[in-house]
């Protein structure tokens, strides 16, 4: 799992071109908001931002917002590295923090809602697995990838699909708004959608539908936690999508010290080391 994984973030840092996602057609409210306030910066960290983030001087503090129901890379948990939200980004926006040596804001909200929440300055980033899309680029800036997955499909063990186009005149399920849904919407099945990925897996494990479609991390966290579940993956029909924090445009110096602080973690094997203690524990 860790070589995989490396590979996949070798190719995430070599890749020159942004993937939309699935295949090549390129397009792509508010719970409370518990704004926790996390790390601020540490001597060391101030250390590490004078020779590894010179553009990040005169950031403070970072106002973020994820959904914290995509595990492994947010989700809600009593001993959270920021207050109550865990996972890899979670973990990632920590670090960036003390990269910077500013203070790390993380509030919750629902998905669908993180871009518009960016675009109308009420938040000033989202770290939540978030897939570069040619649509949501219109919105929003993308830091430089820092993780890139795929969908693939969460099925019952002894399901007779082995590929996508098994899935025509199946139940589908989606999560509102991912880009699973997208992907579905391309492939021209219909389908439901719901507002988590626990919901779809309840449905799944219920008999109410036949597949999920999902990402890739995610998929094998909930068939690792649910009994009778498989993943079954197609990569010629679902295309390798990247994820980055997405930035309001009104910040370009914020995007560009997030990128320092991104490109830096890629370089010295912090990414792929947070990644590999949230994904090889399971
Ligand atoms: N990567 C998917 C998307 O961008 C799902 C992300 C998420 O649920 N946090 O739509």
């Amino acid at each position: 799992m860790k070589k995989k994984l490396l590979a996949m973030l070798m190719a995430t840092v070599m890749c020159a071109s942004l993937f939309a996602a699935c295949g090549s057609s390129g397009s792509a409210a508010q719970s409370a908001a518990s704004s926790k306030s996390a790390s601020s910066a540490s001597g060391e960290a101030a250390e590490e931002a004078e020779s590894g983030a010179p553009e990040s001087a005169g950031i403070d503090s970072i106002l973020f917002a994820t959904n914290p129901e995509f595990p492994p890379f947010e989700f809600i948990s009593t001993n959270g590295v920021i207050g109550e939200y865990d996972g890899i980004d979670m973990a990632i926006a920590v670090k960036i923090g003390e990269i910077l040596g500013c203070e790390i804001e993380m509030q919750s909200l629902e998905f669908d809602s993180l871009i518009a929440a960016i675009s109308t300055g009420q938040i000033e980033a989202s770290i939540a697995g978030m897939t570069v899309t040619e649509e949501r680029k219109k919105s929003v800036n993308f830091s430089t990838p820092y993780y890139t997955a795929t969908q693939v499909m969460i099925v019952p063990e002894d399901s007779d699909i082995t590929c996508a186009a098994d899935m025509e005149g199946k139940r589908i399920t989606v999560v509102q708004g991912y880009t699973g849904q997208t992907c579905v919407e391309e492939l021209g099945y219909d389908f439901e959608a719901f507002k988590k990925g626990t919901e779809c897996v309840m449905e799944l494990t219920n008999g109410n539908c036949d597949v999920v479609v999902i990402d890739s991390a995610t998929a094998d966290k909930y068939v690792s936690d649910n009994e009778g579940l498989k993943v079954v993956e197609d990569a010629e029909v679902f295309a390798s999508e990247e994820y980055a924090i997405a930035v309001s445009k009104d910040k370009e110096d914020l995007l560009a010290a997030i990128n320092s602080a991104i490109e830096q973690m890629l370089e010295d094997g912090t990414i792929a080391e947070i990644s590999a203690q949230y994904i090889d524990a399971e």
